[in-house]
């Protein structure tokens, strides 16, 4: 059974008059267990908390407390790295293998250790030297000093909430700010078994880290329109993001936001094109719910039918089914809502002319669980909604290009721009049509942006900021100027 408390100033508590909501399992439809189910109250008591530790407690300015915190926080979750494992699985519905990678092995690894050891090579300060800056006569020695932002409401999804977790704990805490953090109700343990942890393990303040469940997704906008809180750290969809901007504007706190995205798999007409679409249908691997996989695959039009038949042929040997096993990478979706958003695309699509070469609906094989077929479409204009707006399903467009300017057009005809791959034999001539692709992420012949030191964003829809590298330590950082007379 998981963790059913939230972690309000330190301590472990349940809901304002003992309210709970389920836990559900996606691929079984059981209830897993009871989970506190917050207020807005419980949340508000979390933000005076939050702003008192920033306040009173040393953790804003003691580096040394931070880092040793951090190291006490990793070893304990690692402690209880299998716990967490099983428990992802059962909860997100995320196929077993996944957590040996992206979902919680990859992240544990460096997430909290990277921004810890960040914290003695961060530039905290710069000189930029004396000068008579306003002509009065005088010279004036001026450093450029970088403090926490204060109070962060950290607001997540569902679909890798260990991994996005991590990635804006790590850098947040190192950078010496107290938060807010509210999981999404669909995966609401393993953010509070991290409040447990914090609670019992190591010797963060009370009031650093908070951590507040509800099924009320409104009781997260508290974070938006508090005065109290200096900035939303935000990972989820830009139909929300959108919302919290608003939501945010009138205490013009800082806003950071991950998006979602409709990113291309280009491949140009000098590359392996068997080799290549061999791996077409990875991109249903979690049943499509991730921001970054590329789902509208770009192939010459000049190869177009052929392209569509080897990737048929990925589609149909594809396995998918119980999360468990550890030789499926697709699992459920993660709830019915979403399963049928996703058959929503699909219909959609079907109306608008595109064919379905594969998949096409709800498996019947299952007798439980929120499952969607790995599907493929062929005959997509870059126009239709299939390949516009972000299904989050196990969804592949197939586009016919005519040369390097279309493919780039196509790519950037898109409201998103998280991510990308592109395919060549020609490591330059990718190079060239990367530069022109309008995302924060590309991947070039199978390479991985991924890492706790890459920053990671989007451009245009896909939001605003960076998470990880050096700038999504910066994001969690405010500019003060000083200038005082200088000697001599
Ligand atoms: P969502 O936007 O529905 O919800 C995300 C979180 O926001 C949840 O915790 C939810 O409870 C909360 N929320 C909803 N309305 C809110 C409001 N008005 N104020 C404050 N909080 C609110 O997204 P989702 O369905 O949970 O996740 C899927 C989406 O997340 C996809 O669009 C995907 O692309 C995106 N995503 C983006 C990234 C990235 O890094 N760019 C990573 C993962 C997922």
């Amino acid at each position: 059974m998981g963790e059913s408390r939230m972690l309000i100033d330190g301590r472990l508590v349940d809901a304002e008059g003992g309210a709970t909501f389920e836990n559900v399992n996606p691929a079984t439809e059981e209830v897993l267990g009871p989970v506190a189910d917050g207020s807005p109250a419980d949340m508000a008591r979390a933000v005076d908390a939050a702003r008192r530790a920033f306040e009173t407690t040393g953790w804003a300015s003691d580096t040394e407390a931070r880092k040793a915190c951090l190291d006490q926080l990793q070893t304990a979750i690692e402690s209880e790295q299998e716990d967490l494992r099983q428990e992802l699985v059962s909860e997100a519905g995320t196929p077993a293998l996944i957590t040996y990678g992206p979902q919680l092995d990859a992240p544990l690894r460096e997430a909290l250790r990277w921004p810890r050891d960040m914290i003695d090579e961060f530039e905290w300060s710069r000189s930029l030297g004396p000068k008579d800056a306003m002509g009065v006569g005088y010279q004036t020695e001026r450093e450029v000093w970088k403090e926490p932002v204060g109070v962060v409401g950290v607001i997540v999804p569902w679909n890798f909430p260990v991994e996005i977790i991590l990635n804006k704990l790590g850098p947040l805490l190192a950078m010496g700010n107290t938060c807010i953090l509210k999981p999404a109700p669909d995966t609401p343990w393993n953010a509070t078994r991290l409040g447990r942890l914090i609670a019992e393990e190591t010797d963060i303040p009370p009031g650093v880290v908070n951590i507040v469940t509800s099924a009320d997704h409104l009781v997260g906008e508290v974070l938006s329109t508090s005065a109290e809180v200096d900035m939303v750290a935000f990972t989820g969809s830009t139909a929300t993001g959108r919302r919290i901007l608003e939501a945010s504007a009138p205490t013009l706190k800082r806003v950071f936001l991950e998006l979602g995205g409709k990113s291309v798999n280009l491949v140009l007409d000098d590359a392996d094109l068997e080799a290549t679409l061999a791996g077409s249908a990875v991109c249903c691997m979690h049943g499509g719910q991730g921001c970054a996989i590329p789902t509208r695959l770009l192939v010459p039009r000049s190869h177009y039918d052929e392209a569509v038949e080897m990737a048929r042929a990925a589609f149909e040997s594809w396995a998918y089914g119980d999360p468990t096993d550890l030789s499926v990478l697709q699992g459920p979706q993660i709830s019915r809502r979403q399963q049928e958003r996703v058959l929503g695309y699909i219909q959609q699509g079907r109306a608008e002319g595109a064919t379905v070469v594969s998949g096409g609906g709800r498996p019947n094989h299952f007798d439980r669980g929120w499952y969607v077929e790995p599907t493929l479409f062929a005959d997509v204009d870059n126009t239709m909604a299939i390949a516009q707006e972000e299904i989050f399903g196990p969804v592949l467009v197939v586009i016919g290009f005519d040369d390097d300017d279309d493919a780039v057009r196509i790519a950037n005809e898109s409201p998103y721009g998280l991510s990308g791959m592109i395919t060549s034999s020609d490591l330059d001539r990718a190079k060239t049509v990367a530069r022109r692709i309008r995302t924060g992420t590309l991947g070039i012949n199978g390479g991985i942006w991924y890492g706790a030191d890459a920053p990671f964003g989007g451009y245009k829809g896909s939001g605003l900021g960076r998470q990880c590298g050096t700038e999504g330590l910066e994001i969690f950082t405010e500019t003060k100027t000083v200038g005082w007379p200088a000697e001599g």
